[in-house]
């Protein structure tokens, strides 16, 4: 196996892509790094990189049961793997030595150029947290806020810790306020309450247990984060959202037969993954409602702001107009509450839009922008994009392409915000010249007659229809009125309409809570497809996948699987499935439950 792996690797070292990974024994137990085309330029282009890492591991993806821990960037377009380790095991050695190994493989730009992270997030296991604090002095270690509570409500329903069942809810309650205090004169005086409670004064062990948690507080509480740039990511899950992809989109839910395979999956069909996600975020294919932190509200006036010519700006306060909130557009930092962290608050969006062609990219915030884009289509691909690749359709200012802010995107472009009646009429390929030639040479009166004749035939029939089948043709008329008044809005469409009433309709897809729930990018102008197309659909399986447009479709048949049959050779006595604790937090706090004993449950 290690002979295949190491072939693998030296042919993947010297393919000339740019890709690079180590194999190395340490003692007993062995590691893989890796560093794909991808993730080096992720090091060398996103600004982000020098600010933020997020760090966990996970497993179960092969049937050696490997570990894989993975470094996340958190940018406009979603978390980007910016390296990787696969061991054996989750030793502290192993992984400090694979970590020198994989700091080695980075391009000398790593980290945008600043060489270490400013703030790494990890959930609470020593093991990584100890070699990252030596491998990175300078960088200010932080504790995943979700971890911490989950892994106090684990302490508290632990029956070895006897805490009375009755007082859980209110500990916790009493925890979670001092983890989210915004200030440390708030943080100081609920966490003096909850040690200072009936509960905590009655049993030692829980005392001494939130004393030792209370003196590890700046790793986890959010007043101790108002100055570093976290940006709103307090906790891991742009990792989780990373392995979530790797172990449903990459593995499709099935295992790798060995560490070769699934290094294979990993610089192959991960990176292609991340190749197409990062295109799409480039060319506008996102959906509008998950960026909407990092779109810059257009609603934030630009007149009050001024401008200070050090790259700092003022702007009054929208709740108080007499005092002023100062903003760092270069380190990306507002003074107010949302913005002291480096998340986009209304000040920045302020600045933002007053600067727009000035904007640089060099900043870091997380706001998606015609430069933000552009940068993703070099980690993507390698090279810039044409100059004009990226820029809006539409030009009304004739400013440059290269460095608008941009507040269009898929579900924007959609809708008819810009008049598109200057655009080119796509028409039929179909429509021979010799068919149109006649209509062509005609002049307007006698077209018009044509189009008069046309209605009112038109209209005898659907009068005639509604007087013979009114419970078919009324909700139709109803139908078409809402269609017309919703899709028909511009002359193109209208024009697109004459050419193909009644013959297709380009439907849009109904938008249903079970798109949301799917996972996948609904978020752009839907292909349509032929109505009747949907009812003649055979449903085979049911799931979330099923999509409906058009009539409405008749009753689905499931077929009959073989567990459900009542007799014939197959009829074996169904096994009873194990019922799965509840993996939710919230909802286990809220009905006081423990999390459930396994591992999984409780990370
Ligand atoms: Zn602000």
């Amino acid at each position: 196996m290690f002979a295949d792996l190491e072939q693998f690797i030296a042919s993947y070292n010297s393919d000339g892509a740019g890709g690079s990974a180590l194999f190395k024994r340490v003692g007993e137990n062995y590691f893989v790094a890796v560093v794909t085309p991808i993730m080096r330029r992720v090091h060398q282009n996103i600004p982000q990189a020098a600010e933020l890492l997020l760090v966990d591991a996970s497993g179960g993806m092969d049937r050696q049961k490997h570990r894989i821990y993975m470094f996340v960037v958190p940018t406009a377009a979603g978390g980007l793997p910016a390296g990787s380790i696969i061991t054996d095991c989750e030793r502290k050695e192993v992984f400090s030595v694979a970590l020198d190994a994989l700091l080695n493989l980075l391009p000398s730009e790593k980290f945008f150029g600043k060489g270490a992270p400013a703030v790494i997030v990890t959930d609470n296991d020593l093991k990584e947290r100890e070699p990252l604090a030596r491998v990175f002095p300078s960088a200010k270690l932080l504790l995943c806020q979700f971890h911490v509570l989950k892994a106090v409500w684990s302490w508290l329903c632990n029956a070895r810790h006897k805490v009375d069942k009755t007082a859980r809810q209110s500990i916790y309650f009493h925890f979670k306020g001092c983890l989210y205090a915004r200030t440390a004169d708030d943080f100081v005086k609920r966490s003096t309450e909850l040690l200072e409670s009936d509960v905590c004064k009655e049993d030692v062990n829980l005392r001494n247990y939130l004393v030792n948690l209370l003196s590890d507080k700046a790793s986890w509480a959010t007043c101790f984060r108002n100055n570093l740039p976290t940006r709103g990511s307090n906790t891991t899950n742009y990792v989780e959202v990373v392995f979530k992809i790797l172990k449903d989109t990459i593995f499709d839910r099935v295992m790798a037969y060995n560490i070769t395979q699934l290094l294979d999956y990993l610089v192959t069909r991960f990176e292609q993954y991340f190749h197409g996600r990062l295109l799409g975020f480039a060319n506008g294919r996102y959906r509008k409602s998950l960026l909407r932190n990092m779109l810059a509200q257009s609603s934030c006036a630009t007149k009050e702001v001024v401008d200070h010519q050090d790259g700092t700006f003022s702007v009054p306060s929208h709740s108080s107009p007499d005092s002023l909130h100062s903003v760092d557009i270069m380190r990306g930092i507002c003074d107010c509450e949302v913005g002291s962290n480096g998340c986009l608050c209304k000040h920045m969006s302020a600045v933002i839009n007053l600067l727009d062609l000035k904007f640089s990219s060099d900043s870091a915030i997380k706001v998606v922008s015609t430069n933000t884009k552009g940068v993703m289509f070099l980690v993507a691909t390698g090279h810039q994009p044409p100059s004009d690749w990226l820029g809006p359709l539409l030009l009304n200012d004739g400013a440059p392409l290269d460095c608008r802010i941009d507040t269009h995107c898929a579900e924007g472009m959609a809708g008819s915000g810009q008049s598109n009646s200057d655009l080119p009429v796509l028409q039929p390929a179909d429509s021979a010249p010799d068919s149109n030639s006649t209509l062509v040479s005609c002049d307007v009166p006698a077209a018009l007659d044509m189009w008069g004749v046309l209605m009112e035939s038109l209209r005898a029939r659907v009068t005639e229809g509604l007087h013979k089948s009114p419970e078919i043709f009324i909700p139709a008329v109803k139908k078409c009125a809402e269609n017309i008044s919703e899709f028909v809005s511009t002359e193109s469409s209208l024009v697109s309409m004459l050419y193909t009433m009644g013959k297709y309709s380009g439907c849009e897809q109904k938008r249903t809570r079970q798109h949301l729930l799917s996972g996948r990018r609904h978020g752009g102008v839907k292909i349509g497809v032929q109505p009747t197309a949907i009812s003649r659909r055979k449903y085979c399986l049911s799931g979330k996948r099923k999509q409906s447009a058009g009539r409405p479709i008749g009753n689905v048949r499931k077929p009959i699987t073989f567990e459900e049959q009542s007799s014939g050779s197959f009829n074996a006595p169904r096994l009873k499935k194990r019922k799965a604790s509840i993996h939710d937090l919230q909802s286990c706090v809220s009905s006081n439950v423990s999390l459930g004993l396994t591992r999984h449950a409780k990370n």
